[in-house]
Formats: C-alpha cells, sequence, structure tokens
C-alpha cells in the first residue's frame, strides 16, 4: 500500500513524486517507457525561469536523479485499468494507494512519414515556441489545420525569414480569426490541399517534398518543419474513474480533481489551455500538496 501512486514520469509527475517524497510519503511513480516525458524531445529549454539554458534530456535527467534520491521507487509498467477503491492493475501486477495522480500527458500526433523520427531534434519539432527561436531568419515550414499550427504559424512569422503552412484541406479547422491575421503577414504562404510526402537531409532536415490534390509534388527547400497536426493524450486507461472530454483530455473543473476522490491529474492529460513545462510542474506540485493535504484530514 503506497499513499501516493503516480502515473507517469513526466515533469508533472516526478514533480509531484518530488513533493510527496519530502512529505515523507510512501511513493510509488509507474511509467510505461521512459522516464522525462515529452521534454526529452526539447533540443535546448529556454523558457523554464530561473535555468538560461538546458537541454530537455538534461533537464529530465536531473529531475530524475532529485526524485530518485528521495528514495521515490520507479517501476515500468503500463497502467491497463485503476478502480475505484484505488487499485492500479497493470502489465507488471497490481499496486493499491491512498491516493492516485494520473500525469501520463499527451504525446504529439505524428504525421507517419519516412525518417520523421530520424529528423526529430534536427529539424522536425512538434513545438514552435520551444525551438521556433533556433530557426531565426530561417525558412521553415508547419504542417496542421488546427488553431495550434495557426498560432504557431503566427508566431513563426515574428522569428523566421519565410514560413510556409501546409494543410491538407482547403478549409482551416482552427479559428478564422487566426486565419485573417496570417493573411496579413508578407513573410508566410498558405499551401492547401496538400500533403507531406518526404523529408530529405543529410544530417539535419534540409527539403520536404509535398503533394497536391492533382497529384503534383513539389519540394521545399526548409531548416525546420513543425508539425503540429493535434495530439493523442492517453487517457484510456482511466475512463472508469474520470471524465474525459471528447478530444481524450481529463476533465476536472479545478485543475487537480477528477470525478473520484482520492485521485488526481496533473499535466498536459489534463483538459487546460497552456500545455508547457512550466505549467506541468505547477500541476504536479498541486496535485501531491492536494492528496497529502486530503490523506491527512481523513486520518
Ligand atoms: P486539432 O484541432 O485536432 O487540429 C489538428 C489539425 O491537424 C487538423 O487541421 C487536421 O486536419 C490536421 N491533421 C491531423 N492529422 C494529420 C495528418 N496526418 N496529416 C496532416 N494533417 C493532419 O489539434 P490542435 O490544433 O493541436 O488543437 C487541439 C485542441 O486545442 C483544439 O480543440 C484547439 O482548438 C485547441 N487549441 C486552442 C487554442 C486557442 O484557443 N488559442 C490554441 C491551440 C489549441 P483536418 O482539419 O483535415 O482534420
Amino acid at each position: 500500500m503506497y499513499d501516493c501512486l503516480i502515473v507517469g514520469a513526466g515533469p508533472a509527475g516526478l514533480t509531484a513524486a518530488l513533493y510527496a517524497a519530502r512529505a515523507n510519503k510512501k511513493v510509488l511513480v509507474l511509467e510505461a517507457k521512459a522516464y522525462g516525458g515529452q521534454i526529452v524531445n526539447a533540443h535546448k529549454v529556454e523558457n523554464y525561469p530561473g535555468i538560461k539554458e538546458i537541454s530537455g534530456a538534461q533537464y529530465a535527467l536531473v529531475l530524475y536523479e532529485q526524485v530518485k534520491a528521495l528514495g521515490v521507487e520507479v517501476k515500468m509498467a503500463t497502467v491497463l485499468r485503476v478502480t475505484e477503491d484505488k487499485k492500479v492493475i497493470t502489465t507488471e501486477g497490481e499496486f493499491t494507494a491512498q491516493s492516485i495522480i494520473i500525469a501520463t500527458g499527451a504525446k504529439n500526433r505524428k504525421l507517419n512519414i519516412a525518417d520523421e523520427d530520424e529528423f526529430l531534434g534536427r529539424g522536425v519539432s512538434y513545438c514552435a515556441t520551444c525551438d521556433g527561436n533556433f530557426y531565426r531568419q530561417k525558412v521553415v515550414a508547419i504542417v496542421g489545420g488546427g488553431n495550434t499550427a495557426l498560432e504557431d504559424a503566427l508566431y513563426l512569422t515574428d522569428i523566421a525569414e519565410k514560413v510556409y503552412l501546409i494543410h491538407r484541406r482547403d478549409e482551416f479547422r482552427g479559428e478564422r480569426k487566426y486565419v485573417n491575421e496570417l493573411k496579413t503577414k508578407p513573410n508566410l504562404e498558405i499551401i492547401l490541399n496538400s500533403t507531406i510526402t518526404a523529408l530529405h537531409g543529410h544530417d539535419v532536415l534540409e527539403e520536404i517534398t509535398l503533394k497536391n490534390d492533382q497529384g503534383e509534388e513539389q519540394t521545399l527547400a526548409v531548416s525546420a518543419l513543425f508539425i503540429a497536426v493535434g495530439q493523442e493524450p492517453s487517457s484510456e486507461a482511466f475512463n472508469n474513474v474520470v471524465d474525459i472530454d471528447p478530444n481524450g483530455y481529463i476533465i476536472s473543473p479545478d485543475g487537480v480533481h477528477t470525478k473520484t476522490p482520492g485521485i488526481y491529474v496533473a499535466g498536459d492529460i489534463r483538459q487546460k489551455t497552456l500545455r508547457q513545462l512550466t505549467t506541468a510542474v505547477s500541476d504536479g506540485s498541486i496535485a501531491a500538496t492536494t492528496a497529502i493535504l486530503e490523506m491527512k484530514a481523513q486520518k
């Protein structure tokens, strides 16, 4: 029986573990793949207050070591189901805890084209606000038609020399006001009805190939491709103990509680407006502190 079981060893989950362990709680963190979460893909983190610059991988390593040094147990296991009485059924057996913090995050949806993984961090990025600054005065492309792609395209027009916004349909899913604003940007070119079919480069990304609805191909020379084609939250294993919105995010009206007492949510997996490292660690600290206070009140 653990005091606090945390699902997900990204920044939100590890921060929750840090706070719970420092409050002398017996803590277990379950992680399906590797510690660190999405931040390990960030080439450089330059927007975390108090740290001028750090690689995402280094940040994750330091946080992980900080948590381990406090005696937190971290196990590799995929959570299959959670019951209302806080039993966590995993690929590696069952665990019970007084409180559970769900911090499984969301993964960026991939384009699923050849070499996408190979160019990750070397031209391919899923986060314009994290990595846009590395392409100052360069030619970049962004793919997607939702609000993320539109907002990111606007952000990139202030940084890059030229921005191609590539969308697979002739209409954007995102809000009209962003589209109207984008149309006023002289360094933006919108390419509709087109999909990206190939990535090229030696070591770093140099070109992308597009194909339009008529089957015509064109190749663009770009230093970066920002992929903003939506997110895939990892919430299915929890659907009997939390409310989930149509996009798969866990609903928490106050940003910490779920519909089940003793089960809390933190980080990118919850419905929220800003998914950043700063907001993930904030969520983790609030979830752990809330869980600790409520466990104490029950005694
Ligand atoms: P999204 O709204 O799901 O949009 C994803 C976009 O990617 C869609 O345009 C989709 O095309 C395209 N797409 C999906 N798979 C693709 C593929 N394999 N190849 C090419 N294109 C593909 O995702 P999002 O933009 O990340 O936004 C997620 C949610 O957060 C939305 O509810 C959004 O409104 C919200 N959000 C709000 C704000 C804001 O209000 N300021 C900012 C950011 C995000 P189709 O349109 O053809 O399906």
